[in-house]
């Protein structure tokens, strides 16, 4: 048997591959290939992406056409848009152009009460409009742009594990920026574990672990990734009821589902939503689970999770609740 890893960097984020079995080599490489596939069709920032030309052509009045992956995801993404009452948007991106725009510009002075005004003006489900039966698509507001980048690595996660089924491979964990979707349990037949980062640390400091079987675990941080602006930080993650880094009062959130892309886009939006509001939206999906910390550092967990987590040595200290009223 096969046991290859592999780490690379592909849509704007690390990629860790561990796969086992007779083809694992060629399935690896067949998922960087596929990778590099998906980020030239959903990147927000690569010349000539889907993003790109629907961007480009935001206001013309002409729909453009995509490719069918990228209708699937921007379909996903307007149907959790809705259930999420817009915390999850990814007509947000003109936001986050604000406040990388103000970072750029190096003055030191946030995007001004106008610049997020005029930019929340632009964003919501009404100005993207999907032709599905056309493969096309249209953002109707000059200025609007989408920004797949809260959703689209976890669609390629799962996009990752049908091809290493269809190859054969027996079991295999893959780990697009925080998006962790395993097959199969690791060739000592223990089931595969998934650390969480300890928010407040480097990256790989984690401070418990869940033990998975065939599931997809998406961590949405505010610690991720910012933009420096005067002497402050500002992550990525914006509320789009406001326009600015959501502060709901979570440091990050995990969020547990069969599909990877769901996992994605509704971690995403738990961050933004915080606590109490990611619980009730959490309540609407039977089978999907969550992991919350909060400001105060500690850790909140839907019923169905307790049992597979564990706190890392040093962090069995750490306020561990289960989410009561949770299904
Ligand atoms: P994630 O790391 O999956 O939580 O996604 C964060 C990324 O999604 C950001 O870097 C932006 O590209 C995009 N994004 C930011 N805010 C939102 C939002 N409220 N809804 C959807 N996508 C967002
Ligand atoms: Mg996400």
């Amino acid at each position: 048997m096969q046991i290859v890893h592999s780490d690379d960097f592909v849509m704007d984020t690390a990629v860790e591959q561990r796969v086992f079995g007779e083809n694992a080599a060629a399935a690896c490489a067949a998922v960087a290939r596929l990778l590099r596939r998906l980020e030239d069709r959903m990147s927000f920032f690569k010349p000539g992406s889907d993003v790109r030309a629907l961007n480009e052509a935001a206001g013309l009045g002409i729909p453009i056409r995509v490719g069918a992956e990228t209708v699937f995801v921007l379909l996903a993404a307007k149907e959790l848009a809705e259930k999420t009452c817009g915390a999850f948007d990814v007509t947000a991106a003109p936001l986050s152009e604000c406040w990388r725009g103000a970072a750029r510009r190096g003055d030191g002075i946030p995007p001004t009460e106008e610049e997020l005004a005029n930019a929340v003006s632009l964003i919501g489900n009404d100005v993207l409009s999907l032709f599905p039966e056309n493969g096309a698509a249209q953002l109707t507001k000059k200025g609007a742009a989408v920004d797949l980048g809260g959703i689209a690595k976890g669609y390629a996660a799962d996009r990752a594990i049908e091809l290493y089924k269809t190859m054969g491979v027996e079991a295999a964990l893959i780990n697009l920026g925080g998006n962790v979707k395993t097959i199969g349990k690791k060739p000592d037949g223990q089931p595969w574990v998934v650390g969480l980062q300890d928010p407040d640390k480097e990256r790989g400091v984690f401070l418990g672990s869940l033990q998975v079987a065939a599931a997809s675990v998406a961590t949405s941080g505010g610690y991720e990734r910012f933009s420096v602006i005067g002497t402050e930080k500002y992550h990525h993650i914006i509320d789009p009821a406001n326009g600015s880094p959501a502060e709901s009062g979570l440091l990050s959130a995990t969020v547990i589902a069969g599909s990877s892309m769901q996992a994605d886009g509704l971690s995403t939006a738990a961050f933004v939503l915080g606590l109490e509001q990611a619980a009730g939206l959490l309540e609407c999906y039977p089978d999907v689970e969550a992991i919350l910390i909060d400001e105060e550092r500690r850790v909140w967990i839907t019923p169905g999770a307790r049992e597979s987590w564990n706190p890392a040595p040093g962090y069995e200290s750490l306020s561990v609740s289960v989410l009561e009223n949770n299904k």
